[in-house]
C-alpha cells in the first residue's frame, strides 16, 4: 500500500493572500483532490513582528471564497516553537549542530570577507568546532547545523528537475537564534515532517530553501517530501509582477467582480497546461492535474484573458447563483450598502427575471450591477449624459403618446407589450427603433440595456408607466 498524499499551503500571514499564494494553494489543493489525499493548513506567524490577525483573516478568507477548503484544523506555527527547541537539542545532541558564539561585529567581518572573495558561503566555521567552555561570558548562542562541507546537495524536482549544490557553497544554517526562537529553515522541515506532508508545492523563490532543508532532514534522518517549485507569476512583458499587472490581494479581484471558478480556471491555466483546453471544470481540473506537467518558465499575467475566461463563466452560470454572487460582491464595492438596501423579494425576482439578458453583456460582477441599475433606480431616474441628448421635446411628446398606447395593456408581459408598440409605430408610421431608443432612455436613464421587452416586463406595468409619466412632456 502506498501512503496517502498530503499537501499542505503554508502562507506566511504578513500580507493578504496574493494571488501567486492563490495559485499555489490551488495546486496543493488540486493534488490532494486528485490522489485522494489532504491538503492542510500552516500559517507560518513564527515572524512575530510581521504576523497580523487581519492577514490571517484574509487568507482563511480569500480561501474560503476560492473554495479551496483545506483538511483539519489549522496549524498555527508558532504554537510549535517548543517542538522545534526540542528538535534543534535533539542535532546538538547528537553533534550535528553545534552552539554558535559569534558576535555580530564578527559575523559581519565574516560577510564583508566573503563577499569580497566572491564565495556563497558567508559563515566561516568558526565555533563548529570549538569548546563551548571558550565562549564569552553572558552571550547567547545560536544553535547552528553541522552542514557537509563538502560533497553535493541534490533536490530531485518534478517541476525543475535535478538540481545539485555544491556543499562548499551553503551555509551551517542557524536552526535556533539567540533568543531560543526557532529560525523559518528549521520550523518548516520540523512541521512538514510531523504533519506527515508527502508533496511540498511552492513557489521557486524557495529552490534554495529547498537544499537548505534537504541537510536538516539528512542530519535527523528523515524522508525529504517530494518537492515541486513553480515558476512566479510575472507581469504580461516578463518583468516582476507589479500591482498595476495584477499583484493583488484576492479580495481586490473578489471587488473587481470575478467568481472563483473563473479565477480558479484562470489560475490552474498560470504555468500549467493540458493540450490546448483553456476552460476546466473543478472535477476536470482535478483529473487532469499533475505536477510535472507544471511549465519551467514564469507565467505571465494577462488581465484581458481573466476578464473574458470571467464573461464566459458568468453567461454558463445558474441565473438563481449569479443572484447570489451579485449579492454578496455587493459588501465590497463602492455604494454596495445602498444597493444592498433595495434588494428585496420583489428586486430580487426582477433580477432574477432580467438575468438571462443581464449576464450576456457582462465580463464581472461590476458590469451586472451596473446594467442592473434600472432595476434599483428611484425616480426620478438619473438620467446619464449620453441619454440626456436623446431627450428633446419631441421625443418628450413621443413617451407621453407611447405611455397613453401602453396604459390600455392590462395583462403586461413581453409579449403584450410588443405588440402595443409595434401598433404604435406602425400608426404613427415610425420604425421600431425610433420608439424603442426614448422607451429606453426613460425606463433606464441609459441608451444601453437589455432588450427593451424585456425591461418592461421586468419591470412592471405601475413602475414603466410611473417612469415614462416623469420624462414625457406637458
Ligand atoms: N511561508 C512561506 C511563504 O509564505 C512558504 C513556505 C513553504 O511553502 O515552505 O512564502
Amino acid at each position: 500500500m502506498t501512503d496517502s498524499v498530503v499537501t499542505r499551503f503554508a502562507p506566511s500571514p504578513t500580507g493578504f493572500l496574493h494571488i501567486g499564494g492563490a495559485r499555489t494553494a490551488l495546486f496543493n489543493w488540486l493534488y490532494a483532490k486528485k490522489r485522494g489525499g489532504k491538503m492542510l493548513l500552516r500559517i507560518e506567524d513564527t515572524d512575530r513582528e510581521r504576523s497580523t490577525e487581519a492577514a490571517i483573516s484574509a487568507i482563511l478568507d480569500g480561501l474560503k471564497w476560492l473554495e479551496l477548503d483545506w483538511d483539519d484544523d489549522v496549524i498555527y506555527q508558532y504554537s510549535r516553537a517548543a517542538r522545534h527547541r526540542e528538535v534543534a537539542e535533539q542535532l546538538l545532541a547528537s553533534g550535528k549542530a553545534y552552539r554558535c558564539f559569534a558576535t555580530g561585529e564578527e559575523l559581519a567581518a565574516m560577510r564583508e570577507k566573503a563577499r569580497a572573495e566572491g564565495r556563497t558561503r558567508l559563515y566561516d566555521g568558526m565555533w563548529r568546532e570549538r569548546d563551548p567552555g571558550e565562549a564569552p561570558a553572558g552571550m547567547k548562542p545560536t544553535i547552528r547545523l553541522k552542514a557537509p562541507q563538502t560533497g553535493e546537495t541534490v533536490i530531485e524536482d518534478q517541476v525543475q528537475g535535478r538540481v545539485v549544490w555544491q556543499n562548499e557553497n551553503l551555509d551551517d544554517l542557524v536552526l535556533l537564534r539567540g533568543d531560543g526562537n526557532p529560525t523559518y529553515m528549521l520550523a518548516v522541515v520540523v512541521d512538514d515532517h510531523d504533519m506527515g506532508v508527502t508533496h511540498v508545492i511552492r513557489g521557486d523563490d524557495h529552490l534554495i530553501n529547498a537544499a537548505r532543508q534537504k541537510q536538516i532532514y539528512d542530519a535527523l534522518g528523515w524522508d525529504i517530501p517530494n518537492m515541486s517549485h513553480i515558476p512566479l507569476i510575472h507581469g504580461p512583458d516578463g518583468s516582476k509582477l507589479s500591482k498595476r499587472h495584477g499583484a493583488l490581494g484576492v479580495d481586490a479581484y473578489r471587488a473587481m467582480g470575478y467568481l472563483p471558478a473563473a479565477l480558479r480556471n484562470y489560475l490552474v491555466r498560470l504555468g500549467w497546461s493540458h493540450g490546448d483546453q483553456e476552460i476546466f471544470s473543478t472535477q476536470e481540473m482535478i483529473n487532469a492535474f499533475d505536477l510535472p506537467a507544471i511549465g519551467r518558465s514564469a507565467a505571465r499575467f494577462d488581465f484581458a484573458k481573466l476578464e473574458n475566461l470571467n464573461g464566459h463563466y458568468i453567461r454558463q452560470a445558474d441565473d438563481r447563483a449569479l443572484v447570489a454572487q451579485f449579492e454578496s460582491v455587493l459588501d465590497y464595492v463602492p455604494d454596495g450598502a445602498t444597493l444592498k438596501a433595495k434588494l428585496n423579494d420583489t428586486t430580487r425576482a426582477q433580477l432574477l427575471r432580467a438575468m438571462p439578458s443581464l449576464k450576456e453583456r457582462a465580463k464581472t460582477l461590476i458590469e451586472l450591477i451596473s446594467s442592473a441599475y434600472f432595476i434599483f433606480a428611484d425616480r426620478p431616474l438619473q438620467i446619464d449624459a449620453k441619454a440626456a441628448a436623446l431627450l428633446t421635446p419631441e421625443t418628450r411628446a413621443l413617451i407621453g403618446q407611447l405611455r397613453t398606447a401602453l396604459e390600455v395593456v392590462t395583462d403586461w408581459r413581453a409579449e403584450t407589450t410588443e405588440s402595443a408598440m409595434r401598433n404604435f409605430a406602425e400608426q404613427n408610421n415610425l420604425k421600431l427603433g425610433a420608439v424603442a431608443q426614448p422607451l429606453r432612455v426613460a425606463l433606464t436613464g441609459r441608451t444601453t440595456s437589455p432588450g427593451i421587452f424585456d425591461v418592461l416586463a421586468v419591470l412592471g406595468r405601475e413602475e414603466c408607466l410611473a417612469r415614462l409619466a416623469d420624462q414625457a412632456a406637458g
